[in-house]
């Protein structure tokens, strides 16, 4: 049975689109989480810097061998870091997105806090790799109902933090801006299934490899089958060790022996998807975001039973 009602046409026949995408978090997160102390996490602090001194390297270098583009997400904070791994991100011709100044989560924001550091963002990105971001992934995935009003009025063409479907979509806000939103999807995160960190509170049991790219080919296998779009949330600290990308590199042989794969930047999916649109060769679900303005459920006028909680 077909389980995609509304399948993107991918170009050259293939059944589906493959995004690998990886969020150069390195050690934003714990900076913004324990500002005050982070300098005195040096064991946590290695941990997380991995993704500079030696996962990018070593992931650019995979990939590249296998002629497969890459996707990254990355907090402007972490390219003035850490440029060199921007440096190396660019000589292969990645495409390098946005994800915040520090991993602030925008739903915790207001309005005017996220504009800023949202803007924060873009500016680095810019001042590092010569261009604007044209796709955003909320750190967290953590769109607020403020994020498409301000991605829209920064240029930004493409989201990839909502998850509401299997196959790109069109995401609208109320002042007429609209983003391809490319869905990512939580079993093709590699936190739930492998990170560790007491320092985040984020505790995951040490499993085999094969436990994860066991579901990461389920995944794939039932996108191929009913034509949908397979994008995972990697992370170069987490995905990066040697045990890991071992997997990641039998996954890569074994999709493309399966054949009909596109494997794609974020920014080809979205400029396919919107060129598919804008000739009418294809008719997207479009979704008006955010999805409510406020709190569901008040009491009605004269009523006067409360609720518990
Ligand atoms: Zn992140």
């Amino acid at each position: 049975m077909d389980m995609i009602e509304n399948p993107v046409p991918w170009p050259g026949g293939a059944r589906v689109a493959v995004c690998y995408t990886f969020d150069f978090d390195a050690d934003s997160l714990l900076n913004l989480v324990h500002p005050d102390d982070a300098a005195n996490r040096v064991s946590a602090t290695s941990y997380f810097r991995y993704d500079a001194t030696v996962a990018i390297k070593r992931i650019c270098k995979l990939f590249e061998h296998h002629g497969v583009p890459l996707t990254f997400f990355v907090p402007g904070w972490c390219a003035e870091e850490y440029p060199h791994a921007i440096e190396r991100i660019l000589e292969g011709g990645h495409e390098v997105g946005h994800h915040g100044y520090l991993h602030e989560n925008p739903n915790q924001q207001t309005r005017d806090r996220e504009h800023y550091w949202t803007n924060r963002g873009v500016e680095a990105i810019e001042r590092f790799t010569g261009r604007k971001p044209r796709g955003c992934r909320a750190p967290m995935y953590n769109f607020s109902k403020h994020s498409i009003e301000i991605l829209t009025s920064l240029g930004f063409e493409y989201d990839a933090s909502l998850m509401g479907d299997d196959v790109p979509f069109i995401i609208q806000g109320r002042n007429g801006g609209e983003l391809v939103e490319i869905p990512s999807y939580w079993p093709l995160d590699d936190a739930p299934h492998y990170l560790h960190s007491f320092d985040l509170d984020y505790v995951m049991p040490i499993q085999p490899p094969r436990l994860a790219t066991e579901v990461y080919m389920s995944e794939f296998n039932s996108m191929w089958k009913h034509r949908g779009i397979w994008v995972c949330t990697f992370h170069p600290y987490i995905t990066g060790r040697p045990a890991r990308l071992d997997f990641v590199e039998q996954m890569i042989k074994d999709m493309r022996k399966k054949g009909k794969v596109w494997f794609a930047s974020m920014e080809e999916v979205s400029n396919h998807v919107r060129k598919l649109v804008d000739d009418g060769a294809y008719t997207p679900r479009i979704d008006k975001v955010p999805y409510k303005q406020g709190r569901i459920g008040e009491l009605e006028e004269g009523a006067s039973a409360g609720r518990l909680t």
